[in-house]
């Protein structure tokens, strides 16, 4: 090669590389190394070409000399043996130099071709890549046989070499140009996929700060995932729910596993239940191996964890009435039991079975039958307290469960009858269907609640069984499983039902008993109440006051006690109403003394044109201590309209002197007991003492229970104000009381006289 030969080649090469080193299209590469060499060797004669190698088959890669319709004519040729120089030496992988093609076997089937395009000689060269691959083939033609020269050869081989460089340069953009593409689109189908997906997926570092925040749509997130970035977990949640997920991290972190957590938000859109779970990364950041992350995938579980519940709910619930079903009922009567252990009180059931039911229910149908189970369980519910479950636990039987109140055994069996009653006579109340109206009645069978393990079971078996003696013996009744419990219930029921009658009837009245003061001065009576039974007689407040209380008749007997002593008091002489302070005590009860009493006395007051100052309510000290300040307000109120007030039975209850001047009453009624012990030196220093401490409070005294005369005589030497007791006295009619007291006010004179003996000289 000469100079000038060296210096086209120097210059060409350079060129080339140039192209490759900027990524040019690889066919102007390729023709650019055609053009090179055929400048190089015969810029006349040679005409090079250039083929891909693809697959099995050669491609046209450039060949800017060649025919057109040869180049179209060869792109494709299998890279074999026999096809031709190229074809052959792609398939050989050596270098093929044909001279004379005329007379080559290699070109037996291209030789017609060959001729057609006017070529003659072909020296063919694979082309490797750096990994010895056959990337195409560089070939030299002429339109004349023609063997190569040694230049000739080595130019050859110097652009074979260019174009390996070409090609691969060309692959390996190709190649990254690809990869990119993949990766973008992967990467947009995983956001795509990302932004879809119902979990947020925090990436958060060792430290506890938030790295990353994948999907979940924002409403998830407390605050914007932009404020949130870089943040520690303590800044972004409410304390409770940031120590929750930082523990998880940590203990993630430390065992390498995954960690289940739950924890509740309070989003925009209300409060929301997530469940999570906390996994460890092993390297999240290329930049920065030697951190540690957690990946956090949280989710919105709220309407699972509310499925949930409504699963609970079918499973503790009858479906057709919605009320408690057998276990739901058993839990509670079991909690019923738990709670009687601790407190001095009983739980109670009812079983309630239709009679009848099956013979309805056959005979029109299930629907209807289910009508008429839904509205019992509505009547059923409607006759018992809030706090008391019913549940349905068979086709048509019920269960009422009455909640646990402070009460004695007979107490309980008589509640429990009280509603086993009631409810029997809201059932005597036809249930109207589509069809015409229903009449059902119901057997009832009543158990008491015991302590142990097994006391719901128990007590069910027993309601049970007490239900079934009500049904034998002809249905429509109640039956307590305990035969003592029945007989005071029934008892109990009969009394009630008795008072109530008599109180129609005009069976109660008030009694009078007097008080006097120590001048044998008729200062006042106290009203008490009895029952003019028909058959026993006449009865005494302590056998039917509880019984009123409790069924709900007190307030009547209130009406009959007030409405008789203002009789009383409008047949008194007229000297006695005004002005002389005489006043009559009416006895009020816890259950009397209601927000209701001041329209009560009021009422019947002025019916009869009296004034409150004729009247003293006596009030226990037990109920001033209990409901001591709703009382007080209540004793003021009435003050102010005039009404007094008097402590009754003072120091048989619990309170003291010492709450003593916290009631604003006027006076005191020193309790009977104290009288009897009036001859024993502390009976005697606690009366003085009572009457020393209502002295200074400025309350008047009043002694009870008088019955001899050394008490009048002891009594009379201490300040006591008033006193009342059979030896004055015995509880009156109204009538006898007005007898009474005209005699004495005649007779007075001999009492006083005495009393007045034996004032103390002080
Ligand atoms: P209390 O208010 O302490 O009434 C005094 C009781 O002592 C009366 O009994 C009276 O008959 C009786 N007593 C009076 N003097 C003597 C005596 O010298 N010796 C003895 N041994 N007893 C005497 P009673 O009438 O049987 O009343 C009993 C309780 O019934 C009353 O006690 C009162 O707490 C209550 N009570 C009576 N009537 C009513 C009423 O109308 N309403 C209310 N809520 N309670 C009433
Ligand atoms: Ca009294
Ligand atoms: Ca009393």
């Amino acid at each position: 090669m000469n100079q000038q030969q060296l210096h086209a080649l120097l210059e060409a090469q350079q060129s080339i590389i140039e192209q490759i080193a900027l990524s040019a299209p690889l066919p102007k590469t390729l023709a650019l190394i055609c053009n090179g060499i055929e400048g190089l060797i015969d810029s006349v004669n040679s005409m090079s070409s250039i083929l891909l190698f693809d697959h099995g088959v050669l491609r046209k890669g450039a060949a800017p000399r060649l025919p057109a319709a040869y180049n179209d004519a060869i792109d494709g040729v299998p890279a074999q043996y026999g096809v031709g120089s190229c074809g052959t030496a792609a398939f050989t992988r050596k270098q093929v130099i044909v001279s004379d093609i005329a007379g080559d076997p290699l070109w037996k089937d291209y030789r017609a071709l060959a001729h057609q395009h006017g070529l003659a000689a072909c020296w063919s060269t694979p082309i490797f890549s750096s990994s010895d691959e056959v990337l195409g083939t560089f070939a030299i033609y002429y339109a004349f046989p023609k063997p190569p020269s040694t230049t000739d050869l080595e130019l050859i081989g110097r652009f074979t070499h260019l174009s390996s460089l070409a090609i691969e340069k060309a692959r390996s953009v190709e190649r990254e140009k690809s990869l990119a593409q993949r990766l973008q689109s992967s990467n947009s189908q995983l956001q795509a996929f990302i932004k879809e997906i119902p979990d947020l997926c925090i990436v958060i570092d060792e430290q506890g700060h938030y790295v990353d925040i994948y999907g979940g749509s924002s409403e998830l997130l407390l605050h914007q995932a932009s404020n949130v970035l870089g943040r520690h977990a303590v800044d972004v949640l409410p304390r409770n729910v940031s120590e929750i997920i930082i523990s998880a991290l940590n203990r993630s972190l430390s065992s390498g596993e995954v960690q289940t957590i739950e924890y509740e938000l309070n989003l925009p859109k209300g409060p929301r239940i997530f469940e999570g779970r906390v996994s460890p990364i092993e390297t999240y950041r290329q930049d920065t191996p030697e951190l540690r992350h957690v990946l956090l995938v949280a989710r919105d579980v709220t309407a699972a964890k509310e499925a949930q519940q409504r699963i609970q709910e079918l499973a503790f619930f009858d479906a057709l009435t919605g009320l408690p079903n057998r276990r739901l009922l058993l839990d509670r009567i079991q909690a019923m039991a738990r709670q009687t252990r601790r407190e001095p009180c009983h739980g109670v059931l009812l079983y309630i079975d239709l009679d009848d039911f099956k013979r309805i229910n056959d005979a029109l149908g299930h629907a209807v039958g289910d009508e008429l189970l839904t509205m019992v369980s509505k009547r059923i519910q409607y006759a018992i307290r809030k706090s008391d479950t019913v549940a349905r636990i068979g086709g048509d039987e019920f269960v009422v469960a009455l909640s646990p109140e402070g009460r004695t055994l007979n107490d309980v069996a008589l509640a429990a009858a009280q509603v086993a009653q009631s409810l029997q006579t809201d059932f005597s109340t036809p249930f109207e269907l589509y069809n015409g109206e229903y009449r059902i009645t119901v057997s009832i069978g009543i158990s008491v609640v015991g302590r142990d393990e097994n006391a719901a079971a128990e007590a069910l078996k027993q309601a049970d069984a007490a239900m079934y003696q009500a049904k034998s013996q002809g249905g429509n009744q109640f039956f307590h499983y305990d035969s003592a419990m029945k007989k005071a219930a029934d008892t109990r029921l009969l009394i009630e039902r008795e008072i109530g009658a008599g109180l129609l009837e005009g069976q109660f009245q008030a009694f009078f008993q007097p008080q006097l003061d120590k001048q044998g001065k008729l200062v006042g009576a106290e009203a008490l109440a009895r029952w003019q039974h028909p058959e026993r007689g006449l009865v005494p407040p302590a056998d039917f006051i509880p019984v009123t209380e409790q069924c709900g008749l007190v307030d009547n007997l209130l009406d009959v006690m007030l409405k008789d002593s203002c009789k009383l008091l409008q047949s008194l002489s007229s000297s006695m109403k005004s002005g002389d302070g005489f006043t009559i005590s009416i006895n009020i009860s816890a259950k009397q003394f209601t927000d209701s009493l001041e329209g009560k006395l009021q009422r019947i007051l002025s019916e009869f044109d009296l004034s409150p100052q004729l009247f003293k309510l006596e009030l226990t000290e037990s109920m001033l201590m209990e409901h001591s300040s709703e009382a007080s307000l209540r004793i003021r109120k009435l003050r102010k309209l005039g009404f007094r007030f008097s402590i009754d039975d003072f120091g048989t209850g619990y309170s003291s002197l010492a709450y003593l001047h916290t009631f604003a009453v006027d006076e005191l009624k020193i309790d009977s007991s104290f009288i009897k012990r009036l001859d024993q030196t502390d009976g005697l220093a606690i009366v003085d003492t009572i009457i020393a401490l209502t002295q200074y409070l400025g309350f008047t005294t009043v002694a009870e229970g008088v019955e001899e005369q050394w008490q009048v005589d002891l009594l009379s030497s201490r300040n006591v104000s008033a006193m009342q007791g059979y030896i004055f006295a015995r509880p009156m009619p109204a009538e006898d009381f007005l007898a009474w007291s005209r005699a004495h006010i005649t007779n007075t004179p001999p009492l006083a006289c005495s009393l007045e003996a034996l004032e103390p000289q002080h």
